[in-house]
């Protein structure tokens, strides 16, 4: 399969384009879009067959179900069996936005969208090519991350055609987007709702609108959570992998610096590349051939957007190892440790 690659403007958006890539949908094909948060893999969310061909396209398992976009409000109601109070007012601060909401579905949902659930993940997304295009789709986009299933999500169109060129219709290009990590999941078939994945929105921003929040225990790092098995069925797999061993380094900052320089030496002198993910505070203080600034602890949305791009950066460049520094900043900090843990297969090291 041929895939045709789209350059589109945001701010200025080519009708005939939008119109030629929801004619694709409609027929059953893919296309993959920008979106606020990541590039999705785009199909009609309410046709078997095309979910079934993202499944594959992607070489997701099965069982992880997908989420479905829409662009306008009345959308919503067919596809759920009801709309918790709470949901609505989350809905009226954040929609569109990196938002999920989970409701129990309608028989409008294929299973093979839903993942076989009697649930379904709804999400209107902010970004003006995705509202766009849902509109001229009919209503009803499946999109999970535009990726292949295990590797980094998708943050700029280069990074879908490295995955998916010759297996989808199309990609858009809008360039890269905002955000840079997948949407927060919150659960709403429960009260008080839960989070499922965490991501731009955090607790306390949930808490503000919502009151009482509850997070899932099975995406706490905890220990005493280990066998807790992750509510959402994408959150129980190693996700977001580079080809390199990643392991993330614990400690003073200071000790951090040490212990990753002391682990190069050794890793060096074994006949080994290494590269080293570290803030700018900090990113200087490497010894390592190939140190990656990832953004400023201050302004931690810099690192979000930046941390799945450095990831299939070291893919590129070739390294055997990777040491990264720990991201624990207050506001989206639970989102990029849940996504670069996730990345480490939980290698945690000491310093
Ligand atoms: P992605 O689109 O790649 O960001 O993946 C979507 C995420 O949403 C995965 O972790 C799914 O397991 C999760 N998800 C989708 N639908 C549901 C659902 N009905 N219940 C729980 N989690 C869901
Ligand atoms: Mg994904």
């Amino acid at each position: 399969m041929n895939t045709c690659i789209l350059k589109l403007d945001p701010q200025n958006i080519d009708a005939a384009a939008i119109e030629r890539a929801g004619c694709i949908l409609k027929a059953g094909g893919l296309v993959a879009f920008p979106t606020e948060t990541v590039y999705g893999l785009g199909g009609d969310a309410l046709n078997p067959a095309a979910s079934e061909k993202i499944y594959a396209a992607k070489g997701r398992p099965s069982d992880n179900p997908l989420i479905v976009h829409i662009a306008d409000m009345e959308h919503l109601y067919p596809i759920v069996r009801e709309v918790p109070e709470k949901a609505r007012l989350l809905a009226s601060k954040w929609w569109p936005g990196p938002l999920t909401m989970i409701f129990n579905k309608t028989d409008l949902v294929p299973k093979e969208t839903s993942g076989g659930l009697s649930t379904v993940a709804v999400r209107m997304p902010n970004h003006p090519i995705a509202l766009a295009l849902i509109r001229a789709e009919g209503g009803y986009i499946a999109a999970p991350s535009a990726n292949t299933s295990g590797r980094p999500s998708p943050t700029r169109a280069e990074h879908v055609a490295q995955d998916l060129s010759g297996r989808i219709d199309m990609i858009l290009d809008g360039g890269e987007v905002r955000i840079g990590l997948e949407s927060t999941i919150v659960d709403f078939t429960e009260d008080p709702p839960v989070i499922l994945r965490p991501g731009y929105i955090n607790k306390s921003m949930l808490e503000e609108v919502l009151g009482t929040v509850r997070i899932d225990p099975g995406i706490l790092n905890a220990e005493e959570n280990k066998n807790v098995r992750p509510k959402a069925p994408g959150m129980r797999y190693r996700h977001y992998a580079p080809k390199a061993d990643l392991s993330v380094v614990e400690g003073e900052r200071e000790a951090v610096i040490e212990k990753i320089n002391e682990l190069t030496r050794q890793a060096v002198s074994e006949g080994k590349k290494v590269g080293v993910i570290a803030a700018d505070e900090t990113s200087s203080a490497y010894t390592a051939a190939d140190v990656k600034d990832i953004g400023s602890r201050e302004t931690d949305k810099t690192i979000a957007r930046r941390l799945f791009s450095v990831l299939r950066e070291f893919d590129e460049d070739g390294v055997d190892l990777i040491f990264s520094e720990s991201f624990e900043t207050p506001r989206m900090g639970q989102a990029i440790m849940n996504r670069l843990l996730k990345a480490a297969g939980h290698h945690i090291i000491k310093a």
